[in-house]
């Protein structure tokens, strides 16, 4: 039996890897839901719309006539990727991230509950925990939720509905929560491109504060074979927390990327910090992993060798 998954925001970076993986290692039908925002970008799409088993429908999930033309037929679940997700862009202007974040999502579950698709995954971000100290253990999925910036605050605002949805309607609905992606096809905007892209062109490369924010690195295709675990074996109402154990400063970053580049330090450029700045994050996996039997496989060196690649080839086409 054919099965369609919809999947929102293809035309981003975590979308269009998951995507590309699916139509590898699955025999999923998909359709392809992004409003093409600044953020989605054709070249992304443009490799699988090619395939027999994909389509890429243009609408805005925030707005309900628009996205009831992708309900043209009923899915097997919906995997909610569409986002504003960029924290700097969100203390500049918050409502786009309230319209995609919060109202998009909401009009998702509502197209579960009237039976249009048999479940859905929502794709959130470790960010909705909020920031540890140096020593801190871990976030688990029964930390505290404690968003610091609008843009964590909106993907915390609609895992909340989400779990609202399950507790009142109990629809198979669940929550993945992953920590910073890095791989092929993420826009420049994003740090570990950025550094990459500029370092190549010989361009300053801007530091925020100190340097010694900590974030929780995972490479992308190890991110989609957990979303893909989630969807095969996860239960509704979990949150699952999938992370890359591989805890690295900004700094650090910037020193490893110039130095497999051979560029000089002396592009790093010091910059005020971020308002709301969360110092560190780190993803305690071991619920997925027990359960779903996924673990990370990709180390920090070989997924930046292969991102490094992959900027170089396509420099021209992103940003
Ligand atoms: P991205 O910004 O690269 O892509 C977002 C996509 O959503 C774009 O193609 C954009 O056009 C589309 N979009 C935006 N608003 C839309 C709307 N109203 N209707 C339809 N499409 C819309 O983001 P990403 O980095 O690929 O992140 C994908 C998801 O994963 C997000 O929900 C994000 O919160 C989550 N996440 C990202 C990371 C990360 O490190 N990038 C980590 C954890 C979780």
């Amino acid at each position: 039996m054919k099965r369609h998954l919809l999947i929102t925001g293809g035309a981003g970076f975590i979308g269009s890897n998951f995507i590309s993986y699916l139509l590898e290692n699955s025999n999923y039908y998909i359709t392809n839901v992004d409003s093409l925002t600044y953020a989605g970008n054709l070249e992304n799409i443009q490799s699988f719309v090619k395939s027999n088993r994909c389509r890429s429908i243009q609408a805005d999930i925030g707005e309900k006539t628009e996205l009831s033309k992708v309900f043209d037929q009923d899915y097997f679940a919906i995997i909610n990727f569409a986002a504003e997700s960029h924290v700097d862009r969100s203390i500049e202007d918050a409502f786009p991230f309230i319209h995609t974040n919060i109202i998009g999502t909401y009009n998702l579950l509502q197209a579960v509950i009237t039976g249009k698709a048999n479940k859905m995954i929502q794709i959130s971000t470790d960010e909705v925990y909020g920031s540890l100290e140096p020593n801190d253990s871990p976030f688990t999925e029964t930390t505290s939720l404690a968003p610091n910036n609008p843009y964590s605050a909106s993907k915390a605002s609609a895992d909340l509905l989400v779990r609202s949805y399950f507790q009142t309607y109990q629809l198979p609905l669940t929550v993945t929560r992953c920590s910073n992606n890095y791989g092929p096809m993420q826009h420049t905007e994003k740090f570990i491109p950025k550094v990459i892209t500029r370092a190549l062109n010989n361009i300053e490369i801007p530091l925020y504060g100190d340097g010694l924010n900590i974030r929780d690195w995972i490479y992308v295709e190890d991110h989609c074979r957990a979303i893909h675990a989630v969807l095969e074996k996860g239960l509704a109402g979990e949150v699952y927390n999938i992370g890359g154990s591989e805890e690295k400063t900004n700094r650090e970053i910037i020193d490893y990327i110039l130095e497999k580049l051979r560029k000089d330090e002396k592009l790093i450029k010091h910059v005020a910090d971020r308002k709301g700045h969360d110092r560190r994050y780190s993803m305690d996996s071991s619920k997925i992993s027990r359960e779903l039997g996924w673990r990370p496989t990709i180390s920090f060196h070989e997924g930046i060798q292969r991102t490094i690649q992959w900027y170089r080839q396509n420099e021209q086409k992103n940003g």
